[in-house]
């Protein structure tokens, strides 16, 4: 479920939801109307457009950001697990929780990018998130997991899945759409996550989150490539190394004033808890899953700054000898090709997630 306030953040108490999602009537739209905005694309999933179930415009005009997103954020609604699977209940539910999320959150719109009803529908949840992805070149800046409304599409899979699992009708459906998804903007099968990955939250639910694996799995075996997601390191008060450096850089890069020395002390614990505030990420000061998640970005030729420091400076405790300034030149990117050989990772010079968790590992 999304959120901005961090007070509101974890999924349990997400009840406020249910009363906005369960006020609104039903209103099921006919005929024509129906499948007038449900198209299938070549080698898509059937994806019903906001047109399709009756959206209300959006407040503001939304944010479109050129380029691919990194990643797909899974979610639960934290709603009943209801036994109403027709599209008639899929599109009441993306007009009852685009009412809540304008009239209660008061967003511009809808949060989530997509929608996967109990029933399968595979729905638009912001408008344009479906052109955008058949671009395949820019996305909708949404409204799903703070610190990543930017860079990540989210997936609202209707339902509350902390004890149960998803229906396999339902799972089906968001394999095709994650599929769909890596596809169109050349995302690869581990670039899948949980909500929980990233902010203090219950959501997508332990049974859905325990499915992750298992989702990267299914999603490979579709697209290929290896389903192998990261794995961070745990570091706290009173750690030293590298991999203290490399938490120092990014997290000058991301904003915090700070010395990197390569010793966890007390300024980088209340960088790191100031950080997991802005991010609504646990703010116990240890740098986890994620503080990680969150900290990293994709690092390609021609960046520059702090966060290409510490690659940098990886690379060089790696025995691959490259200077540490910043500048993500040729001389870097053949550094990076070169680690990710040896780490029988794609070699392609980008420092995505899995190369940094490599990197730190
Ligand atoms: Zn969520």
């Amino acid at each position: 479920m999304n959120h901005v306030d961090p007070a509101n953040s974890a999924g349990p108490g997400r009840r406020s939801f249910l009363a906005g999602a369960f006020a609104v009537g039903t209103g099921a739209l006919l005929g024509s109307a129906l499948t007038a905005g449900v198209a299938r694309a070549a080698a898509g999933p059937v994806i019903a457009d906001t047109g399709a179930w009756g959206a209300r415009p959006a407040s503001s005009p939304l944010n479109f950001v050129a380029g691919a997103p990194d990643k797909v954020i899974v979610h639960h609604t934290a709603t009943p697990n209801v036994t109403d699977y027709s599209q008639a209940a899929a599109f009441s539910l993306a007009r009852s929780m685009q009412s809540y999320q304008m009239d209660s959150e008061h967003w511009i719109d809808t949060g989530q990018h997509f929608t996967v009803s109990r029933g399968a529908y595979i729905m638009e949840g912001r408008h344009s998130s479906l052109a955008t992805l058949r671009s395949g070149t820019q996305h909708v800046e949404s409204a799903h997991c703070t610190g990543q409304n930017t860079v990540a599409i989210g997936i609202e899979n209707e339902g509350t899945y902390s004890t149960v699992d998803p229906r396999s009708q339902q799972y089906a459906a968001l394999i095709d759409l994650i599929t769909y998804i890596c596809q169109r903007y050349g995302l690869r099968a581990y670039q899948v996550y949980g909500h929980r990955d990233f902010n203090n939250t219950e959501c997508p639910g332990d049974r859905l989150y325990a499915l992750i694996p298992q989702i990267r799995r299914d999603v490979a075996a579709r697209i290929g490539g290896d389903p192998t997601g990261p794995v961070w390191p745990v570091l706290s008060s009173g750690a030293s190394g590298e991999n203290v450096k490399t938490l120092q850089y990014l997290l000058v890069q991301r904003g915090q004033s700070l010395t990197v020395d390569g010793a966890y002390g007390p300024a980088t614990q209340a960088a790191v808890t100031a950080f997991q505030n802005t991010n609504h990420a646990s703010a116990d000061g240890v740098a986890g899953n994620q503080t990680w998640s969150q900290a990293v970005a994709p690092l390609a030729r021609g960046a520059t700054g702090s966060a290409v420091q510490g690659v940098q400076s990886q690379l060089v405790a790696h025995g691959i000898q490259v200077s540490v300034d910043g500048a993500f030149g040729p001389g870097t990117q053949a550094g990076v090709t070169s680690f990710q050989s040896s780490a029988g990772l794609p070699a392609d010079g980008v420092v995505d997630a899995r190369t940094w968790s490599r990197l730190l590992a």
